[in-house]
C-alpha cells in the first residue's frame, strides 16, 4: 500500500500571524537524507504588496515609539532566542545540511547584533551643537525611512536576516523579508519568537518566494530601502533595478577568498585553520577560504602534504550527528554544480589531490555527499580559480613572494574576506595596509567582523555604499535631518539680510 503524507506547506507571515496563499510552491529538502520534508510557498504579487500594505501602516506608530521602548524589546527578543536557542539550529540543520554546532556558531553571530541593536537610544541620539551663529542651535538627527526589505542566501538562514532586520527596526523603521526558498524555516519561528517578545502586528513580516516576490519589493514605491546578500550576478541586478526604482540599496555578492601563507608562518597552526576555513559549512560561507597562496615551493609541499594528511580524517556526515565536522551541500542542483566544479579542474589541469567525489555515507546513500576536494598547481587563467565554487573545494596556488600573492588577489573580481599566515608583523602590516579587500585577517581565517563593527567586501562583493550592522546600519536605515533653530529675545525686530548667512 502507498502511504502519502501530506507535507506541510509553509506560508508567510504578515501582521503578526501566518498566512497561506494558493499560489505556487516548492519543495525544501533534507539535505542529508535527500528527502523533500514541506513545501514552501513562493509568494505571488499580491502577497508580496500585503506584507507591504501591512508595514507602511504599521510604521508611523512604531516610528514614534521612543527608541528606549524598542530597545527594551530587544532585550526580551534577545532572551527568548536564546531559551529558543536549540531549536532554531535544529531547523537550520535540517534544511541547511550544516552540522549542529555551526548552526548555533550562526544563530549566536546573529543574536549578537540583537545585542547591538539594545543601544538604541544610544546610537540614535544624533549630533547637537549650539550658537553655531548668534542664538541660533542645531542638531541632526537620525530619522527612520519607512518600510524597508531584506533578501536573503541560503547559507545563513538566520544569521543574514539578523544582519538586517533587527537594526533596521530598531532603529524605527518597519520590514519586510525574504528569506531563501530553500530553507525558510528558520526564518518564520524567528518572527514568531520576535512577535512574543512584545513586537506590534506588521513591523516584521516575512514573505516566502522567489524571484516575483524579490521584483515586487525591488519596485514598489512604498519600499525606501532594500538589503540584500546572495550571489554577485542577483546582487548587481538587485542594486541596479532597486536604485533605478528610487530605492536605497546595500547588495553582498560573492567571494572568492585568498588566504597567503608565508614561509615564516606557522604550518601546522595554518592548516588548522585553512581545514576550518575551507571545508566548514561545507564551503558555503561567503568567507570561506577557497585558495591558498603557498609562498615558496617549499610552503606548497608541506601545505599540501599536511592538509591531504588532514582531509583523510575529515568526518562527513549528516549535521545531527554529534562529531561531525561537515555535512551536506544544501541541494542535489547545488551538489551537481560542485561536481562539475572538480570535473572542470582536472580538465583544465590542475593537480587534484584529494578528490571527494566518490564519497558515500552509509545510510545516507541519498544525502547531498561531497567529501573535501583538494587541488594543487591551481592556475589563476583556471575557471577553478577564477569562479565562485561554494562548496568543499580548496585550491592551492604557489606563487614565489608575498607581491605575486597580494598582486593576484588585488587582480581578482571579488574582495570579500582575505588573511595572511606570517609571523612578521612588517609582512603582516604591509598586507593589511594595501590589499584591495574589505575584510583581513592576520592570522585569522576568517575575519568576520563582530556586531559592533560593519560587514563588507570591496569589488564585485559589494554594490553600494553602506556595510551590513555596526555603525553602518545606522546610516542606512535612517535618514539624516538637520535642524537650525533661533528663538529671538521678545520685542527684537530682524533686519532681512542679503548676504549668504556666514559667521564671517
Ligand atoms: P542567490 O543569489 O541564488 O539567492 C539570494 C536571494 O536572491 C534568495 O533570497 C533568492 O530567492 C533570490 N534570488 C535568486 N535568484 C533570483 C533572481 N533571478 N531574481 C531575483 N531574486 C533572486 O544566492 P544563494 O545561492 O542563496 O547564496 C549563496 C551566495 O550568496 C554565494 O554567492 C555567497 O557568496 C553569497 N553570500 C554572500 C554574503 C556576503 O556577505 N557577501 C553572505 C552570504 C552569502
Amino acid at each position: 500500500m502507498n502511504v502519502h503524507l501530506k507535507l506541510e506547506t509553509l506560508g508567510h507571515f504578515i501582521n503578526g500571524a501566518a498566512v497561506a496563499d494558493g499560489a505556487r510552491t516548492q519543495p525544501v529538502f533534507n539535505p542529508a537524507s535527500g528527502q523533500v520534508v514541506r513545501e514552501v510557498s513562493l509568494a505571488a504579487r499580491a502577497t508580496v504588496e500585503q506584507a507591504i500594505a501591512v508595514a507602511a501602516a504599521a510604521f508611523p506608530a512604531w516610528r514614534d515609539t521612543p527608541p528606549l521602548k524598542r530597545a527594551r524589546i530587544m532585550f526580551r527578543f534577545k532572551d527568548l532566542l536564546e531559551q529558543n536557542a536549540s531549536a532554531i539550529a535544529e531547523l537550520i540543520t535540517e534544511e541547511h545540511g550544516k552540522v549542529f554546532d555551526d548552526a548555533l556558531g550562526e544563530f549566536q553571530r546573529g543574536v549578537e547584533v540583537v545585542e547591538y541593536a539594545c543601544a538604541a537610544p544610544q546610537l540614535l541620539k544624533g549630533e547637537h551643537a549650539k550658537n553655531v551663529g548668534p542664538g541660533i542651535d542645531s542638531w541632526s538627527e537620525f530619522q527612520p525611512l519607512g518600510v524597508v526589505a531584506g533578501i536573503t542566501p541560503f547559507n545563513f538562514p538566520a544569521m543574514v536576516p539578523m544582519w538586517m532586520f533587527p537594526m533596521a527596526i530598531v532603529c524605527g523603521n518597519t520590514f519586510v523579508l525574504k528569506p531563501s526558498e530553500r530553507d525558510p524555516s528558520a526564518a518564520l519561528l524567528i518572527a514568531q519568537i520576535f512577535k512574543e517578545a512584545g513586537l506590534p502586528d506588521g513591523v516584521f513580516n516575512v514573505v516566502n518566494g522567489d524571484k516575483e516576490a524579490v521584483d515586487t519589493l525591488l519596485t514598489d514605491p512604498r519600499v525606501q530601502a532594500l538589503s540584500f546578500v546572495g550571489s554577485t550576478p542577483i546582487a548587481e541586478y538587485v542594486y541596479q533595478t532597486g536604485t533605478k526604482h528610487g530605492k536605497r540599496i546595500q547588495a553582498l555578492g560573492g567571494a572568492k577568498n585568498h588566504a597567503i601563507v608565508m614561509p615564516d608562518a606557522d604550518i601546522d597552526n595554518a592548516v588548522s585553520a585553512l581545514m576550518g576555513a575551507a571545508y566548514g559549512s561545507c564551503g558555503e560561507r561567503c568567507m570561506a577560504i577557497s585558495v591558498a597562496v603557498a609562498v615558496g615551493d617549499e610552503v606548497g609541499d608541506a601545505l599540501v602534504a599536511k592538509l591531504k594528511q588532514r582531509l583523510a580524517h575529515l568526518k562527513v556526515g549528516p549535521g545531527t550527528l554529534p562529531g561531525m565536522d561537515m555535512g551536506p551541500l544544501v541541494t542535489r542542483a547545488h551538489y551537481e554544480k560542485v561536481r562539475g566544479y572538480v570535473d572542470l579542474g582536472v580538465e583544465e589541469g590542475a593537480e587534484l589531490v584529494v578528490d571527494g567525489r566518490g564519497l558515500t555515507v552509509p545510510g545516507h546513500e541519498e544525502g547531498f555527499f561531497l567529501g573535501g576536494c583538494l587541488f594543487d598547481r591551481v592556475l589563476p587563467s583556471m575557471r577553478v580559480y577564477n569562479e565562485e565554487i561554494f562548496g568543499p573545494v580548496l585550491c592551492v596556488v604557489r606563487v614565489k613572494s608575498q607581491e605575486e600573492a597580494m598582486a593576484l588577489i588585488d587582480a581578482h573580481e571579488y574582495g570579500n574576506g582575505t588573511c595572511i599566515f606570517t609571523r612578521d608583523g612588517e609582512a603582516a602590516r604591509y598586507f593589511t595596509d594595501n590589499i584591495k579587500v574589505g575584510m583581513v585577517g592576520v592570522n585569522v581565517p576568517l575575519p568576520v567582523p563582530v556586531a559592533i563593527h560593519s560587514f563588507g567586501g570591496w569589488k564585485r562583493s559589494l554594490f553600494g555604499d553602506l556595510y551590513a550592522y555596526g555603525p553602518d546600519s545606522v546610516r542606512f536605515y535612517t535618514r539624516r535631518k538637520t535642524v537650525t533653530q533661533r528663538w529671538p529675545a521678545g520685542g527684537v525686530r530682524e533686519l532681512a539680510q542679503f548676504a549668504f548667512p556666514s559667521n564671517g
